[in-house]
């Protein structure tokens, strides 16, 4: 394999960390040209005099006197702000990017990334929520490769190696059903943000942490797949697998079901996202087929968990819905996570939002940037309604 040079966009959170894992056991075969964070400015600036990149961005300005002084021996070029982000991708050196930044703000830079030729292995799955249709056209124009991160889109990525003349009949993403799987909603509307962000399988960043717990995560998957498998939302079925140990499944037209199987550790996919196609050694924990005598199934319930059902219904309506959603979903988790509305109160203040933006068929980027805003804002004031009535309820 030849050497590869990487930008890491969000190299303080999980995925950022746990892809510096991988470059450290692999040190001959990458090379680390750029690193940012948002605002953790001891790990970034403890993670440049490990990795030596030849730039580095803080987006939180105020963050910024303090990385440079920090760095100012080294060889690092040291930048500031949201917008750095876009220009650091087409560094002539850099040849993947991958984006694990949480949430909208991963759009522009991937934008930039695939405009400037560079392979982007995609951890950030809300820029394909969003704007998935627009990505994969920028993306096949620039003849740019999109590699998946996510567990459950590496598993189909892998079950696809070798089939390229044959069609999909469906594919199987396997959820694990979160904290709170079986549970009713009486009791989901008790949850706390403790309960909450404590996931039986993965260690992972707050917000998907809690994506997950409220299965919004499989619907932001089940969108993200559509586009990077180029399928049609009838074929892509949700089943929950509770063990973690079948990322996920493809059927193909003869009733053959390929599955991609392991421990669930992210650092599989994010070393198969940068190796691709080959496949490199690794010290992962090995699976026991008698550790696990029980895998089982399940259909998820989409009555209780309501956030899989909008997400279903955005995306099977298209247009602008899935980016009202993810709008909502992010303002939603935020409030959550600020104790300013409840568990249960997330979908309704998605679904409300959904219901209040008016439709676009075929958005532009410019409609994208302003129906996030919108949806911010709107979400936002339902927010602060339901925020009156959760206090007093309290
Ligand atoms: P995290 O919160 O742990 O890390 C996010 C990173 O992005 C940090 O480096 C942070 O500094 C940076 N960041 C946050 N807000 C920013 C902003 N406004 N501008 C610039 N940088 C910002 O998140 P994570 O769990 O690593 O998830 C990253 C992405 O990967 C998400 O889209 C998530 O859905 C996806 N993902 C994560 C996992 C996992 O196991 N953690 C698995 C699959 C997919
Ligand atoms: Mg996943």
């Amino acid at each position: 394999m030849i050497k590869k040079r990487i930008a890491i966009l969000g190299s303080t959170g999980s995925i950022g960390t746990q892809t510096l894992a991988v470059v450290r056991e692999h040190a001959a075969l990458f090379e680390i040209e750029v690193l940012t964070a948002g605002s953790n400015a001891e790990l970034l600036i403890a993670q440049a005099k490990e990795f030596s990149p030849k730039a580095v961005v803080i987006t939180d300005e105020r963050k910024y006197e303090l990385v440079k002084a920090s760095l100012k021996s080294l060889e690092i070029a040291v930048y500031g702000g949201q917008e750095a982000l876009s220009e650091v991708v087409q560094r002539e050196h850099v040849d993947v990017v991958l984006t694990a930044l949480v949430g909208f703000v991963g759009l522009k830079p991937t934008m930039s990334a695939i405009k400037a030729g560079k392979d982007v292995a995609l951890a950030n799955k809300e820029t394909l929520v969003v704007a998935g249709e627009l990505i994969m056209d920028l993306a096949k124009k620039h003849d740019v490769k999109i590699l998946p991160v996510d567990s459950e889109h590496s598993a189909i990525f892998q079950c696809l190696v070798g089939e390229s003349n044959n069609p999909i009949e469906k594919i199987y993403l396997t959820a694990s059903g979160g904290p709170f799987r079986g549970k009713d909603i009486a009791y989901l509307s008790t949850i706390t943000k403790k309960e909450a962000l404590k996931h039986p399988n993965w260690i992972m960043g707050q917000k998907i942490t809690i994506d997950s717990a409220s299965l919004m995560n499989k619907g932001l998957e089940v969108i993200e797949a559509k586009w990077l498998f180029n399928l049609q939302v009838e074929q892509i079925d949700v089943v929950v697998h509770p063990q973690s140990i079948v990322h996920s499944l493809v059927q193909f037209e003869d009733g053959s079901l390929k599955a991609q199987m392991g421990l669930p550790d992210m650092k599989l996919p994010i070393q198969y996202a940068l190796s691709y196609p080959e496949r490199l050694p690794s010290n992962f924990e090995r699976f026991d087929f008698l550790q696990y005598p029980n895998l089982s199934f399940e259909r998820p319930d989409m009555d209780t968990f309501a956030n899989l059902a909008l997400a279903f219904a955005s995306i099977k309506k298209g247009g602008n819905m899935p980016c009202i959603l993810n709008a909502a979903n992010e303002v939603a988790v935020a409030a959550f996570l600020n104790d300013q509305i409840g568990f249960v109160e997330m979908s309704v203040v998605i679904g409300e939002t959904l219901e209040k933006i008016p439709f676009i068929d075929s958005p532009t980027l410019d409609d994208y940037l302003a129906i996030d805003e919108a949806g911010r804002v709107c979400a936002k004031e339902l927010v602060t309604k339901k925020k009156k009535i959760y206090q007093i309820e309290k």
